[in-house]
């Protein structure tokens, strides 16, 4: 598997307007995109640096991923996600070589990606995301 680049990182926040004010007004950054996530129970909003985008993640429930990293860790990096192509060979490979998959096939994320994670557990405790843009 050789990513072509990060594709984002995300980065977990008790509120998502504070956090786009800080990026819009500290780092001059400029939020292109805004979109719920119901089925990861998040919403999230998008910068672009060069090729990498900067995804925030609020939790719409305590109960959600993101809620319970919160809860636990406070705010702070949540995932590093990789651009790859054809996902699903390239998550074959990664437990063909013994890593633990959070997601064994990939779903849908934000801005129609399709992704699939990596557990802690295998990966120095980093949650990994791979994703692949199949729009182009
Ligand atoms: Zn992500």
């Amino acid at each position: 598997m050789t990513p072509s680049h990060i594709e984002h990182i995300g980065i977990a926040v008790t509120n998502l307007e504070t956090a786009i004010n800080f990026y819009e007004k500290v780092l001059g950054l400029k939020c292109y995109h805004i979109e719920e996530v119901a089925e990861q129970k998040v919403r999230t909003a998008f910068f672009m640096v060069g090729q990498t985008k900067i995804e925030l993640l609020e939790s719409t429930d305590p109960e959600g991923p993101i809620g319970k990293y919160i809860a636990k860790k406070g705010e702070g990096i949540h995932h590093i996600a990789f651009a790859v192509e054809k996902i699903e060979d390239q998550l074959a490979h990664a437990e063909k070589l013994g890593v633990k998959l959070i997601d064994s096939t990939p779903r849908k994320g934000a801005e129609g990606l399709d992704i699939a994670f990596l557990h802690p557990k295998s990966t120095n405790g980093v949650l990994i995301e791979l994703c692949e843009n199949k729009k182009g």
